[in-house]
């Protein structure tokens, strides 16, 4: 085909909303790189709303139609004010007020007979697109850059019909030529009014609400256009409307069928009438963005995208499915034709139908407003078999969402549909009823209209996100969590290209704010991010975390807090997946802890406490396994404290303890009230924690725990407790010499066995056992199994610090996320 040169721009009301885009519309105008443009505007943003609603008000009788005559003269007065002055304003303001006190004598009329003609009500609905052409026009002229318009109800010739305007091609084409002879040839650069035409005996007509879109394809084919650039507010057409699916994305291309498919099903970016005049004399359609000239968009030509499978996702609200049952369906032939025939007498469009193979039933959904001649239509239609009996039920359902996924080429793709009914299934959406297009160009499926919007999301997340994109909630950043936190801000890019896991945190919770970010929180601001946030609620803050439009969802519990821990179970049956280094939860009683390892066990969520024991030390990895393999654990000892290990390792009998634990606590090695520490409950926990792990069936209380803390210390403030404790360092340092003097070195340990006696206290090894090496804060676990015998498995490292703990919950999430790219 030979190049005119020319390229058909259409600005859609978001990108004519203000003065300010008037003059980006006309700096993207003057920047183009081909030599001849028209320019296809639509109203301002809202303009063509208010004057329909002024046509009801009129025919209504309600006076409040002159507010809104003049809130839009207001509006078009300020806005030609700020782009024009001098004689063009003048021009421009005078023109706008002549067209108004047509409008009024107009309404006026409407208002006399209540009621307004087509024709009528179309010349003032129509004016929105001749204002805003005409102020872009003087602006351009005043930019030096030609000021020509095209009024296109001079031109272009369509008769109003339901769906889309019929356009007379060869009238328009006529009329068109006449008006550009009469100006010496088309101008380099023509703006032209979107939505409007006229009959052919002249009656002001328009091509239908969103209208432009059209007009600039008419037009592209009329001009002989090269191509047809659409420019609106979004990067092009998206995987599914962005402002219902947060993640949607933009598509690079498309087929005019797909595209075509897309609209019949409601993305509101493209219209079904648009692709016609563009497929006929194959123009390619540009979707671009008026806030982002530089962005690609997305290209629509005949070829699409090489690549095939699922395009794009759509829903459309307002769907009443209609239900049609009996025997009398089955042998006779041609029921779904007799169906067609009837809806198609009544102007009733079906947008899906679906008849079972064994022919008992058919079923179809149309707009619920066409609900009611819908079922009239059907019960004439099949008036004898009802009569007999041959069909029994007609049930009609107004209130349905459908919600259909297309994309060239899924018949090559087999697994789109699993995809798309699994995700459905997981978020519990039931479906209605389902039909594929035997094109396989599309599946469609009918839901409760109050479950559309998060099956929608659930649809995108299923075909578009990595199985392996996560939403991350954070609760409790103190030192643990903020070491995460860092962690992650440090890590996540690079794991997202190394490993392709996405994971998103999008919740950061504190004890009195939390921060909550649609998308994602910057991990390099977190801390702004929180001190900016809102206050804490945690219904809230899961909610939030549980998104439909992301697959998968894992709430991280920093805090040390029983109240939170008590809420694992009711997440988990949610399906969110749990990770904690919070020792509570498996420590409760017994019951809970059961039906939080069914629940992990089972399919909806996975549960991970690696840090509870030995912070990042893979001490429960390791007895899992031993346990999974058939190992059987005869006995776990260890020193499971790192605080008290760091004591025992430095204390030689001759430093007094209390000064030892007195500095510790300086260094930050101790909890901040020594006696949690020294009370041994902390290692008691772990004790049970093991020993759950281990199978057996035992309670805080059944550890028989030794403590270090005197009785008579356990009361008063921590200074009192540190001075007081002086008192007994005679005591201490008497066991340790009695140890020495065994050639023994003290060590804080718990130990558990197969018989289930736990306990928790002091005890002496001797100088040549591992326990005796420890460095620093060293935890070390020795499992004594059948395998393992004589000679234990060990392990040991450092066992407490911010740093390898939260080193230990990052582990766990990558884990999780191996465990759910694994996962059908
Ligand atoms: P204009 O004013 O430019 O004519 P519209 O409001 O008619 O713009 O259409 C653009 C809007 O369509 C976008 O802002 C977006 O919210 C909505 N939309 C619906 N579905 C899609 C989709 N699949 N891709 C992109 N945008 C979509
Ligand atoms: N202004 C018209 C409407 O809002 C046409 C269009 O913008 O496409 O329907
Ligand atoms: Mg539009």
């Amino acid at each position: 085909m030979s190049s005119s040169g020319l390229i058909v721009h259409k600005f859609g009301g978001t990108s004519v909303a203000t003065s300010e885009r008037y003059r980006a519309v006309a700096n993207i105008v003057m920047a183009r790189p081909e030599p001849n443009c028209a320019v296809v505007v639509s109203a301002m943003a809202g303009v063509t709303d208010a004057l329909v609603r002024a046509v009801e008000l009129a025919g209504a009788r309600d006076p409040a139609y002159r507010q809104a005559l003049d809130a839009l003269r207001q509006r078009h007065l300020q806005t030609a004010a700020e782009l024009l002055d001098g004689p063009a304003l003048a021009t421009v303001a005078g023109a706008l007020q002549r067209d108004l006190a047509d409008v009024d004598d107009v309404l006026r009329a409407a208002w006399i007979v209540r009621h307004s003609p087509r024709g009528a009500a179309d010349m003032v609905v129509g004016l929105g697109e001749v204002w805003s052409a005409r102020l872009l026009a003087a602006h351009l002229a005043g930019c030096g850059a030609g000021g020509d318009w095209l009024d296109a109800r001079e031109v272009l010739v369509a008769e109003p019909a339901e769906a889309a305007a019929r356009v007379d091609w060869e009238a328009s084409r006529r009329r068109l030529g006449a008006w550009a002879e009469a100006r010496g040839g088309v101008p380099p650069m023509l703006v032209i009014t979107g939505f409007v035409a006229s009959t052919l005996a002249g009656v002001p007509a328009t091509l239908g609400r969103n209208g432009s879109d059209y007009s600039a394809s008419i037009f592209g084919a009329l001009l002989g256009a090269d191509q047809i650039h659409i420019w609106t507010d979004v990067d092009g057409v998206m995987s599914a409307n962005p402002r219902l699916v947060p993640d949607a994305l933009v598509l690079d291309r498309l087929s005019y069928r797909e595209a075509t498919e897309l609209a019949h099903f409601g993305a509101g970016v493209v219209h079904p009438a648009t692709m016609r005049p563009a497929v006929e004399h194959g123009i390619p359609v540009y979707i671009r963005n008026t806030f982002r000239p530089e962005a690609p968009g997305t290209r629509i030509d005949a070829d699409g995208s090489p690549l095939g499978g699922v395009k794009g996702i759509s829903s459309v609200e307002g769907v009443a499915l209609l239900n049609l049952e009996g025997p009398g369906m089955e042998d006779v032939p041609g029921t779904a034709a007799r169906l067609f025939a009837a809806l198609r007498e009544t102007g009733v469009e079906a947008l899906m139908v679906s008849q079972g193979s064994s022919q008992h039933s058919i079923c179809l959904a149309v707009p619920s407003a066409a609900a009611g001649a819908a079922r009239a239509a059907v019960e004439a239609a099949f008036f004898a078999e009802r009569h007999h009996g041959l069909i029994q039920t007609l049930e009609v359902d107004p209130g349905c969402t459908l919600i259909a996924v297309v994309g060239d080429g899924m018949a090559g793709h087999p697994g789109v549909a699993a995809r798309f009914f699994g995700a459905l299934a997981k978020a519990g959406v039931n479906i209605r009823a389902i039909a594929q297009g035997s094109s396989e160009r599309n599946i469609t499926v009918v839901v409760d209209g109050a479950e559309g919007e998060r099956a929608l999301r659930a649809v995108h997340s299923g075909l578009y996100l990595s199985r392996q994109t996560l939403s991350v909630g954070i609760i409790g950043p103190g030192v643990v969590g903020s070491a995460l936190l860092d962690q992650l801000a440090s890590r996540v890019e690079a794991i997202h290209d190394e490993r392709g896991v996405d994971l998103r945190v999008r919740a950061i919770a504190k004890r009195s704010r939390m921060a909550l970010d649609r998308r994602r929180i910057p991990l390099g601001h977190w801390r702004e991010a929180l001190a900016a946030g809102e206050p804490f609620d945690l219904d809230a803050f899961v909610d939030h975390v549980q998104a439909d439009h992301l697959p998968h969802t894992v709430i991280i519990d920093c805090t040390a807090d029983e109240g939170v821990a008590r809420r694992y179970g009711e997440w988990m049956r949610r399906g969110i997946h749990v990770i904690t280094p919070n020792k509570r939860a498996n420590t409760l009683e017994l019951g809970y802890y059961d039906q939080l390892r069914a629940l992990g066990r089972g399919p909806g969520a996975h549960y991970l406490y690696e840090t509870t024991v030995g912070a990042g030390l893979p001490i429960i990895q390791t007895l899992r396994e031993l346990i999974a393999t058939g190992d059987e654990v005869e006995r776990i000892e260890g020193v499971l404290s790192g605080t008290l290990s760091y004591l025992f390792n430095a204390f030689d009998g001759e430093r007094p303890f209390s000064e030892l634990v007195a500095e510790a606590r300086r260094q930050g090695f101790t909890e901040p009230d020594p006696r949690d520490d020294l009370s041994g409950a902390d290692v008691a926990r772990k004790v049970v924690i093991l020993a759950r792990e281990m199978g057996l069936r035992i309670e805080l209380e059944d550890v028989a725990l030794e403590g270090l803390v005197p009785p008579e210390l356990q009361g008063g403030g921590v200074d009192d407790f540190l001075c007081r404790l002086r008192g007994h360092d005679e005591a201490f340092a008497g066991l340790c010499r009695e140890a020495q003097a065994r050639g023994e070195r003290l060590r804080f340990v718990g130990v558990v066995d197969r018989e289930g006696h736990a306990s928790v206290r002091l005890r002496g090894y001797p100088a040549t056992h591992p326990f005796a090496r420890l460095n620093l804060t060293d935890n070390i676990v020795q499992f004594q199994t059948r395998r393992y015998s004589p000679n234990p498995l060990i392990v040991q490292g450092p066992g407490a610090g911010p740093q390898v703990t939260a080193g230990g919950v990052f582990a766990d999430l990558l884990r999780l996320a191996s465990y759910l790219g694994g996962e059908p």
